[in-house]
Parts: C-alpha cells; structure tokens; sequence
C-alpha cells in the first residue's frame, strides 16, 4: 500500500525526532513555535540539495539527507553557533518507503549528534529536491562574520581540501575501488561539519566561512567582505593522505584543494597570537588547524610555492550555478 503524506510525516519523521527544549511545539501544527534563550540570537541558514546538481542521480537516500542537513550546519559552525533545531522541504518523484526509511536514517544519524529536533517541513511531489532550514544560537552579538579579517591576521583552515573533489571525480570516472578512493568518496558523501571548532574560533577569529565552492571562491568572499587581500602558500595547504595517494601530480593535487567543492571546512581569520591556543583546543575537539597564509592590505589573492609566485592560471574561481 502507497505511503500517505501523513504516514510518511508521522512514521518517518516526527516519531523520530529528538526534541529539543526551544521547541514549544514541533510537527504537527500549521507551524512550529521557538523560545530563544535570553541573551542570545537566532542564527538561521537554508540550504537546497537538487538531485543531478548537488548530488549525482542514484545516490544512496541516507547520503542525501545526511548531506542536506550537514551543509546547512557547516553554515551555523561557519557562524560559531550552537544547532538547536531544523526544518524540512522535501520533494520527490515518488514515495518510496524503503527510500524515505534510509533517508530518515541518515538524517537522524547526524541530527541526534547535536540533539537537534525536526520540527516542522512540507512534503510534495516533484523532481528530488531536498531543502533543510536549521536554527541555532550564538551569545548575543558573538556570531563570527565574513568582514573583520585585517592585515596581518593568519589565515587557517581546518583539517584536508580537496578530498570531496577528488571523491566526486573518481565516482565520475567509476575508478577502481581502494582505500583512498572509499575515504575521498565518503568525504563527499558524509561531510562532517565543524561545529565545535566554530564555537571554539567564536571568540577570537576575525573573520569566518565554510568552504562549500572551494577555497580560492570562499576565501575570497572574506576577502571582498573585509576589504583586504592575502598571500596564500600552495606548499602549506593541508592535503589528505587519500588525497595524494590518488591524484600523483602537486599541481592538480593544488587545483582541487583550492576550486574543488564541498569540502566544509572552515576558513578562518585569527590574530597571530592566539593560534596556538586554538590550535590545542581543536587538538582536543579532533580537529586539526593548518596556517595556510597571511592577510594583506592589497586586494586579490597572491600564491606563492615557498617563497617563489606562483600563477594557476584560471584557478581563481569555485563552483557557480549560473554560468
Ligand atoms: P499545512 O498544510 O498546514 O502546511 P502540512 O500538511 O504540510 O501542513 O504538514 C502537517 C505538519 O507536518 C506540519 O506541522 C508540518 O510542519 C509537518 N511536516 C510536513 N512535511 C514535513 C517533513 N517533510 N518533515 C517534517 N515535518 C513535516
Ligand atoms: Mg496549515
């Protein structure tokens, strides 16, 4: 017998769901209703997955909605804020009951990490298009922002680039499987997002972004935002081991952990004097903080190899969905 919309809501999502303090009421009503905790604000963030675009067709459900509801959480730890609870626009051809199961399942998976409750969204009929809508807390006026970052300042990221691009790129090409190949893969389809370390960067990052189009690309929009420039060194990029063990040359290993996409790493601005204090407190978190260069008063972004200029002609740009 075919799910109704109302089997689907009740059985694959509100008898799941963790609930969570701020939720007065949840699933079920013609809206959901908030408290937000006194001094502190709302951090908001939507995002939309469509099938053939964000994710290629045939990819496993739970692959799906574990990535709808990380990318918009790599937003909120972008923002040094606590994830509180979550929304769901879910469109699809069908209803497909061992489909929607394995989508709830990875769905909660990541949820339940953060004790987040889903607590409201739409169902209908359509091409596969996964939109998640997720709240979160910051003390009041401590959200980290794209515009504060200074000469001077270093600029991190947080653990490897480019293992989603490589990951994409190998599933394009049906690769044989190894061990790097299932790791990059994984990468693409399980991002983790860095929601401790941003809370931890809260305090004293100037500047932050998750890296969602790429380096160069996100980077960059620190950049335009904070009206200043930086130098890059190509030979401090942090590269996974998977990484270089599936893509032999430096300089395409170089191309994808600056455009390639969906890593969801944080980028941050920091004043020299309290990275290694932070660089301890994301040893702790399980995170690994990598100076990759330095903030400049001149706008654009210079890349050097040591200390020799480096010209990747026709990197400077990310992913962007109209051109
Ligand atoms: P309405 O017609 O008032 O918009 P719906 O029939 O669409 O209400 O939804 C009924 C309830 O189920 C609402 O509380 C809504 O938030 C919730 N809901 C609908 N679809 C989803 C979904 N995919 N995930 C979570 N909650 C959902
Ligand atoms: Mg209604």
């Amino acid at each position: 017998m075919p799910l109704s919309e109302f089997d689907i809501i009740q059985h694959c999502f509100a008898s799941r769901t963790h609930q969570h303090r701020d939720v007065k009421r949840g699933i079920g009503d013609d809206a959901a209703v908030m408290a937000v905790p006194i001094d502190h604000d709302l951090v908001v963030a939507v995002d939309t997955l469509v099938e053939g675009v964000h994710f290629p067709v045939d990819t496993p459900a739970r692959y799906i909605a574990w990535k709808a509801l990380a990318v918009n959480l790599s937003d909120l730890a972008a923002m040094g804020a606590e994830p509180a609870w979550f929304t769901l626009a879910l469109t699809m051809p069908k209803a497909d009951e061992a489909w929607l199961n394995d989508f709830a399942d990875g769905l909660f998976e990541l949820a339940d990490q953060y004790q987040m409750q889903l607590a409201g969204g739409d169902t209908t009929r359509g091409p596969l298009t996964v939109t998640i809508q997720i709240a979160g807390y910051v003390p009041t006026d401590k959200a980290m922002t794209r515009d504060g970052a200074k000469p001077g300042d270093v600029i991190c990221v947080t653990n490897t680039l480019g293992d989603a691009a490589a990951g994409l790129s190998l599933l394009q090409h049906s690769a044989r499987q190894t061990e790097a190949s299932e790791y990059l893969i994984a990468r693409l389809h399980q991002p983790i997002p860095r929601v401790a370390t941003g809370r931890a960067l809260r305090d004293t990052a100037t500047a932050c972004i998750d890296i969602s189009d790429g380096l160069l690309a996100d980077l960059g929009h620190i950049l335009t935002a904070s009206g200043v420039g930086a130098r890059l060194q190509l030979d401090k990029l942090p590269l996974s081991a998977q990484l270089c063990r599936a893509v032999d040359n430096k300089q395409d290993q170089w191309r994808l952990a600056l455009t390639g996409g969906d890593d969801y790493e944080l980028c941050c601005c920091l004043p020299a004097e309290v990275l290694p204090h932070l660089t301890q407190i994301a040893d702790r978190i399980g995170d690994r903080i990598t100076p990759i260069g330095v903030i400049e008063a001149a706008a654009g972004i210079r890349l050097y190899d040591q200390e020799t200029p480096c010209d990747l002609t026709g990197e400077q740009q990310g992913y962007r969905h109209f051109e």
